[in-house]
C-alpha cells in the first residue's frame, strides 16, 4: 500500500466517490490510465501537478463570491478573497503586469471580459454603463437594444482561423463575430509567416478598434512590438491572447519583442495549456483598463470558481519557481527536435519548422486529410488533433493539417532524443496510411486504410517510449 501523500490523497478521494457513484470513480481511474498510456501530443493540453489538482477538490467549490476582492455581492468571502488575491499576485509577479484578473472560467471568458473592457473604455455608451452596473437578469430587452445601437459596428482585426487564429478573435460562429465587424490578417502564402507590412496595410484600410494577436496553431513567434506600433498607427487597442504560449512567456523563453505583456494594452490567457495550471483563464492589463476588466462579473461572468482560483494560485506559484524556466525551454527544444525529425523523414511542415511549442504538419504531403491522419495516429496510440492549414483546400472540418505540441510530453520528462523517436512513429503511421474510397467509389476525406498490425506495433512502441517517463509517478491508485 503506497504511503506517500499524493497516493493517499487520490486513493482516499476515489474511495469516497466510489461510495456514492462507483462509475464516476471508475471513469476517473480509467482517465488516468488512458493518459498514462497515450503519447499525448495535443498542443493545448498538459498535466497539472497533484497540488494543482487537489486544490480544486474542496469546500471552495461551494462558495458564491460574485464581485471583486473586498467588494462581494455575497457575505463570508474572506477566504475566497485570500486565494483570489494570491492568484492575482502570482500572476502579476510572474508576468510583470500591473493588474491581473483571475476570475475567468476559461479562455473564451477571458477574451469576452477583455472585449467588453475595451468597448467600455473606447465607446461612449450610457447603455453599456448601465449593463455593467446591473446583473444581466435585471436588464430589459430595451436595454439590450440600446446597447446594440450605441455600440454600433465596432471593428476587430485578428488572425484568420486557417492561419492559426482562434474562433474568439471575431469569427462568425462565435459571439465575438457577432459583437464585432471582423476582418482577418493571414500569413504569407510563400513562407507561412505573418507579414507585418500586410497587417499594417489591413489596419490602415479597416481602422479597427481592436487589433488582436495570438493563435492556436501558428508555429512561430510574433513580434508584439511591431504589432503595437501598427495598433498605435491607427489608434487601435492592442490585445494579445497568449492562451497557447503563456508558459513560454512565464518561463522567459519569449522575452523582449516577443513578450506580449510590455507591448499590449491587454493580455488574455488560459491557465491550462503550456502554463500547466487548472482549466481557466486570466486577464492582465495596465491601470487604464483595470477597472473595466474587474467588471467582468457581472458583465460576462457569474460567480467565480473559487476552487479553480485556488488551483490557479498553486499553479502560478509553481510557474514562479526557477525550474519552470527549464521546463519552458525544454518545451521549445522538444518541439524543434520533433520538427527536425519530421522534416528529415520528408514531412511537410507549415512555415518549415517551429519557434514555439507546436508543429503543424501539412498531411497532404502524405496524400491524406487531417481527419484521416488524426484517426490513423489515434489507432496507433498517438493522440493529436486535426487542424486547418493556411488556405486549406479541405476546409475546417476535414482539414489538411495535424497539430502537435510538446507541453504535455515535456512535463512527463521526455527530451529531444525521445522526440526523434516520436517523429519516427508519426512518420511511420502517416507514410503507411492511404486514403480510402467512399461508397460511390470516389476518394473519401474520412476513410483511410492502415494495416491494423502496423497500428498495433506502433502503439506498442509508443507505450514503450513512455515507460521510462511515468506520469504522476507518486500516484498509485492500486
Ligand atoms: N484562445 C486561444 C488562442 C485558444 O487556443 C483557446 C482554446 O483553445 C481559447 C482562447 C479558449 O480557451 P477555452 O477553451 O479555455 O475557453
Amino acid at each position: 500500500m503506497p504511503r506517500n501523500a499524493e497516493s493517499t490523497a487520490f486513493r482516499s478521494a476515489l474511495e469516497v466517490i466510489r461510495g456514492v457513484e462507483p462509475r464516476v470513480a471508475d471513469a476517473i481511474g480509467a482517465e488516468l490510465a488512458d493518459q498514462r498510456e497515450s503519447l499525448k501530443l495535443i498542443a493545448s493540453e498538459n498535466y497539472a501537478s497533484p497540488a494543482t489538482l487537489l486544490a480544486m477538490g474542496n469546500w471552495f467549490s461551494d462558495k458564491y463570491a460574485e464581485g471583486t476582492i473586498g467588494r462581494r455581492f455575497y457575505a463570508g468571502c474572506q477566504n475566497v478573497d485570500t486565494v483570489e488575491a494570491l492568484a492575482a499576485e502570482h500572476a502579476r509577479e510572474l508576468f510583470g503586469a500591473t493588474h491581473a484578473y483571475v476570475q475567468p472560467h476559461s479562455g473564451i471568458d477571458a477574451n469576452l471580459v477583455a472585449f467588453w473592457a475595451i468597448l467600455a473604455d473606447r465607446v461612449e455608451s450610457p447603455a453599456l454603463k448601465k449593463a455593467q452596473a446591473r446583473h444581466v437578469n435585471d436588464l430589459t430587452e430595451a436595454d439590450w437594444f440600446a446597447l446594440r445601437r450605441e455600440l454600433g459596428d465596432q471593428r476587430m482585426l485578428g488572425m484568420s482561423l486557417d492561419a492559426g487564429g482562434h474562433l474568439t478573435h471575431g469569427f462568425r460562429p462565435n459571439i465575438s463575430g457577432k459583437m464585432f465587424d471582423q476582418r482577418s490578417y493571414g500569413t504569407d502564402p510563400a513562407t507561412g509567416l505573418v507579414d507585418y507590412d500586410r497587417v499594417a496595410e489591413a489596419a490602415r484600410e479597416f481602422r479597427p478598434l481592436v487589433l488582436v494577436a495570438g493563435y492556436s496553431a501558428y508555429p512561430r513567434k510574433i513580434n508584439f512590438r511591431i504589432m503595437r506600433e501598427i495598433a498605435d498607427s491607427v489608434g487601435a487597442t492592442f490585445m494579445v491572447d497568449m492562451a497557447h504560449f503563456a508558459g513560454l512567456v512565464a518561463g522567459k523563453v519569449f522575452t523582449g519583442d516577443f513578450d506580449p505583456v510590455p507591448h499590449a494594452h491587454i493580455v488574455t490567457s488560459t491557465t491550462h495549456k503550456s502554463l500547466r495550471g487548472p482549466r481557466g483563464g486570466l486577464v492582465l492589463c495596465g491601470p487604464e483598463l483595470a477597472d473595466q476588466v474587474d467588471r467582468g462579473c457581472p458583465m460576462v461572468l457569474g460567480g467565480p470558481l473559487p476552487h479553480v482560483m485556488a488551483a490557479k494560485a498553486v499553479a502560478l506559484a509553481e510557474a514562479r519557481r526557477p525550474d519552470f524556466a527549464g521546463y519552458a525551454r525544454q518545451i521549445v527544444d522538444n518541439a524543434q527536435a520533433l520538427a527536425e525529425g519530421l522534416l528529415r523523414r520528408g514531412a511537410k511542415l507549415v512555415t518549415g519548422g517551429t519557434e514555439n511549442h507546436l508543429v503543424l504538419i501539412d498531411v497532404t504531403g502524405y496524400g491524406l486529410t487531417g481527419r484521416q491522419a488524426e484517426q490513423a495516429l489515434l489507432d496507433s496510440g498517438i493522440v493529436t488533433n486535426r487542424n486547418a492549414v493556411p488556405q486549406d483546400p479541405n476546409g475546417a472540418w476535414y482539414t489538411s493539417g495535424i497539430r502537435i505540441g510538446t507541453p504535455a510530453l515535456t512535463t512527463r520528462g521526455l527530451g529531444t532524443a525521445e522526440m526523434d523517436t516520436t517523429a519516427e512513429l508519426i512518420h511511420a503511421v502517416l507514410s503507411q496510411t492511404s486514403a480510402g474510397v467512399g461508397p460511390d467509389g470516389t476518394a473519401s476525406k474520412a476513410k483511410y486504410v492502415l494495416d491494423p498490425t502496423l497500428a498495433e506495433k506502433i502503439g506498442r512502441q509508443a507505450s514503450e517510449l513512455l515507460t521510462g517517463f511515468p506520469l504522476y509517478p507518486d500516484v498509485e491508485l492500486g
